[in-house]
């Protein structure tokens, strides 16, 4: 079961991959929060990272795509795994097909989840993360037991820094530029299936378990 989350910055990727790779015990990869641990980490990776993840742009593609291949290489990826945030970009796309390819493999669903522009705001605005384990949180749609305290791990929460509402609006201006031509690329190779991302957590959550058959 290998399968590609899409939508906006918000729209909730996140949420239902973890979701996803709970319920089928297959590996989360979220190119996010591999950079994310590079720059905590101080990597030469995290550093080159940084500086396009701060101004709301992509990284280039080929800081990117060799990562990912590596990464679905390797040996708890036999089963599957869910993807966030990768691909963004055609290219990205196009090398993912290529590697896989080549092993006689191919992406299963690319699963859109689709909440307009107006509700990415909010959704971003009032998004916290963990600083220690990387949980993600909402102020008001997925709210903490105790108030700026991780449910998981204890650990604080923090407003990302490219969760500022500048940035938000830069991020979504690449998103519709860059990452959108993919529901039309995951369209013509048949696999994609859109769900309505504006529900509640598990109302999506529902619709994304139906889609796989399970
Ligand atoms: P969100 O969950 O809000 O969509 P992510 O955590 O997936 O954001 O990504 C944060 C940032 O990391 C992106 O804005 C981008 O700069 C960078 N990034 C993550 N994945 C990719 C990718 N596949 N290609 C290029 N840049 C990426
Ligand atoms: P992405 O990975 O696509 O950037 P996230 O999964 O991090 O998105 O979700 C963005 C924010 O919106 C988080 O604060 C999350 O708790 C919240 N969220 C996710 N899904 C929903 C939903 N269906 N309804 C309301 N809030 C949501
Ligand atoms: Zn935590």
């Amino acid at each position: 079961m290998k399968i590609i989350m899409l939508g906006a910055p918000g729209a909730g990727k996140g949420t239902q991959a973890k979701k996803i790779a709970a319920k089928f015990s297959i590996p989360h990869i979220s190119t996010g929060d591999i950079f994310r641990a590079n720059i905590k980490n101080g990597t030469e990776l995290g550093k080159k990272a940084k500086t396009y993840m701060d101004q709301g742009l992509l990284v280039p593609d080929e800081l990117v795509v060799d990562l990912v291949v590596d990464r679905v290489n390797q040996e708890d990826c036999r089963d599957g795994y869910v993807l966030d945030g990768f691909p963004r970009t055609i290219p990205q796309a196009e090398a993912l097909d290529k590697a896989l390819a080549e092993l006689g493999q191919k992406v299963d669903y690319a699963i859109d989840v689709d909440v307009p522009d107006e509700n990415i705001i909010r959704r971003m605005g009032g998004r916290r993360a963990c600083v220690t384990c990387g949980a993600t949180y909402h102020l008001e749609y997925a709210p903490t037991e105790k108030d700026g305290i991780c449910d998981t791990c204890g650990g604080g929460l923090i407003l990302r820094d490219d969760d500022k509402p500048e940035t938000v609006k830069k991020r979504l201006s690449v998103y519709h530029e860059q990452t959108q031509p993919l529901i039309d690329y995951y369209t013509n190779a048949g696999i994609l299936k859109t769900v309505d991302g504006t529900a509640d957590i598990e109302d999506v959550f529902r619709a994304i378990v139906e889609i796989l058959g399970a």
